[in-house]
């Protein structure tokens, strides 16, 4: 079996309960509230071809909030809107070897963040986005996505609620040394906007359609989808980027909500949501669910 068009759905749901018993390995994150109150058991897969097929399994219905996999999209638009060279400006291209909210790194490279799919480099694109404050900011990136993917992404208020209760200690002192180093102007207004962007929400559906705009010709400048995937591929899964273009060898991003997209570029997206992560923040079922896919049918780009 070769490409994702070979993909036989009894597979799918045979791997999709295998699937299953792993969630039982990683744990909910615990500290922003509503996301403990997930079930975590819980398995969701989608997978969308660019010549059409769909195949999906387990909870499909089941709507999360994106979290961090609105990174590569908020970096599409600024990309889109601005283009490289204003991006750059802001935040660099360098794979990061700290948790994904570390200030330990962002110090030592003078407030210049390693990479977008990273806190302090979304935080510092989130300050690219147009409009008057966090709500219209999102709005503009949520309505570009939903016009240009067909997506239902909504933005999860009870979310954004339990993500502001929180301190957020390190966001917010990762947002002060982005200003101080001149990479925003409101510290105040690039947080809110980046926690606005984190709650969007949708289903594995609505994640498998927005990784089809990374996948094949799409209305999106061909230059900016290579550097979305080739961002993705060697930061998208923080410390574990290196050991998963190893094992999966796809361009994929992870949200600490369990959420998660790989882009096989060419042949087509899979989503995959179930909310127990690792250490690293990576979803534990999504990841045994991508590994056994990108073995069996050779999706590697590296193959
Ligand atoms: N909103 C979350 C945070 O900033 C997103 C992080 C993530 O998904 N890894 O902590």
């Amino acid at each position: 079996m070769i490409g994702l068009d070979a993909l036989a759905q009894d597979q799918l749901d045979a791997w999709v309960s295998d699937a299953k018993t792993k969630t039982q390995l990683g744990r909910l994150p615990d500290y922003i509230p509503l996301l403990t109150q997930t079930k975590p058991n819980t398995v969701a897969v989608e997978i969308q071809t660019t010549k059409g097929k769909i195949f999906s399994a387990g909870e499909v219905t089941q709507p999360f909030a994106l979290m961090s996999v609105i990174k590569p999209f908020l970096l599409l638009f600024v990309l889109e809107r601005s283009g490289a060279d204003e991006v750059f400006k802001q935040v660099g291209m360098k794979p990061s070897d700290q948790p994904f909210h570390s200030l330990t790194q962002l110090s030592s490279d003078r407030g210049y963040p390693r990479n977008p799919m990273i806190n302090s480099g979304a935080i510092a694109l989130a300050a690219l986005l147009p409009g008057k404050d966090g709500a219209a900011r999102c709005k503009a990136l949520c309505d570009w996505l939903n016009r240009l993917a067909d997506t239902h992404l909504t933005l999860d208020r009870a979310m954004l609620t339990s993500v502001r209760s929180m301190a957020n200690e390190s966001n917010r002192a990762i947002a002060h040394m982005l200003s101080q180093a001149g990479h925003l102007t409101s510290v105040e207004m690039a947080l809110d906007t980046y926690n606005h962007i984190c709650c969007l929400s949708g289903t594995v559906e609505d994640l498998a359609r927005l990784g089809l705009l990374l996948a094949s010709s799409s209305g999106i400048a061909r230059q900016h989808q290579q550097i979305v995937n080739a961002l993705m591929l060697t930061c998208g899964l923080y410390e574990a980027s290196g050991a998963f273009a190893v094992r999966i060898g796809l361009p994929t991003k992870s949200g600490v909500s369990g959420a998660l997209l790989s882009i096989v570029p060419k042949e087509g997206a899979i989503a995959a949501y179930s909310p127990a992560i690792d250490p690293t923040g990576n979803s534990v079922a999504g990841l045994f669910l991508l590994e056994k896919l990108a073995t069996h049918l050779k999706l590697s780009i590296f193959g």
